[in-house]
């Protein structure tokens, strides 16, 4: 291919390539997505190519410059992958997610914004108890026991996951945030079946038990690149019963949970009212948090001691 001829050689140049192309995607264009995307291409591709982080400050303050033409290729080629509706996360392989940035790619869910609601609602709860054992449901990139293991020293989590894929991005991105300790501290049961929930934990009394479920309806409206490129077995439930894992949660987590023990689970919040009424109120103590554009978001179930 050669397309040397449409290779721009300035910072200024590779934003409006990277526009170009991505203003062939109307969901981009309807969403008003276009300009933010192009900085985040130009700044994902300079630092592939060059090894640098790029803030965003630094690459106006750099507009007029030139810059790297291996770098431009991929402006090119990521921006035109972007506006076919493939997800920006999977082409520059990365998404942060509340303290540090994690590898994501195709076998992924990437970590969502609603996620990181969940976890420092967990955080807040569990700042004042010190947890030493923690069960989560549905690993995926790590992000969620990640975050929690820099946080609580002394806390060790043990961790179910049916893809293959996602383990092996997980445990690099154990590796990479909480080093060499990662091995020790995080352990990832790979599950044969999604609807062996528990089952595959063998560890009881656990301090609490923490997940985001595949909790998609089908008759949920869904943008077609999720549907398209992110796991299928990370958005809906194997059962056609999209509340399939709450009702799990809610007739067998007692069994996994030391007396006063946590859950929190990330919940639909269409379907937020229904999944706390599954919930026996004589054994749990149950409440429902919102998340920033005011949606019920979190369920914090806290098992009576
Ligand atoms: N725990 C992962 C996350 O929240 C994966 C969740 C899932 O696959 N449903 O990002």
């Amino acid at each position: 291919m050669t397309l040397s001829h449409e290779l721009p050689h300035s910072f200024e140049g590779a934003l409006a390539l990277a526009k170009k192309y991505l203003s062939r995607s109307r969901t981009l264009v309807e969403r008003n997505l276009v300009m933010t995307e192009a900085e985040q291409i130009v700044q994902a591709a300079y630092r592939l190519i060059t090894n640098k982080k790029l803030s965003r400050s630094d690459m106006l303050l750099r507009i007029n410059e030139p810059f790297p033409p291996q770098a431009a290729e991929k402006v090119l080629v990521w921006a035109s992958q972007r506006a076919e509706g493939k997800p920006l996360q999977y082409l520059t392989g990365h998404q942060t997610f509340l303290n540090h940035e994690y590898l994501v790619g195709p076998g992924v869910l990437i970590p969502r914004p609603e996620t990181e609601f969940l976890v420092s609602s967990a955080i807040q709860e569990l700042s004042t108890h010190l947890p030493q054992y923690g069960i989560e449901v549905g690993l995926g990139s790590g992000a969620i026991a990640i975050e929690l293991l820099a946080l609580f020293p002394k806390l060790k989590i043990v961790a179910s996951e049916v893809e293959p894929q996602a383990i092996r991005i997980a445990m690099k991105n154990a590796f990479l945030v909480l080093g060499a300790e990662s091995m020790k501290r995080l352990k990832v049961i790979q599950s044969d079946s999604q609807t062996e929930v528990l089952g595959v934990f063998a560890q009881k009394a656990a301090d609490f038990i923490i997940s985001n479920p595949p909790y998609l309806d089908s008759s949920d409206p869904i943008d077609p690149d999720v549907l398209l490129y992110e796991p299928r077995a990370a958005l809906f439930a194997a059962s056609p019963d999209s509340l399939y894992f709450y009702r799990e949660f809610a007739s067998h987590a007692s069994q996994w949970l030391k007396p006063g023990g946590y859950l929190f689970l990330e919940v639909p919040h269409q379907r937020a009212q229904l999944i706390s009424e599954l919930f026996d109120k004589k054994i749990w103590k149950i409440r429902l948090a919102q998340d920033l554009t005011g949606r019920d978001r979190v369920l914090v179930a806290i098992l009576n001691p």
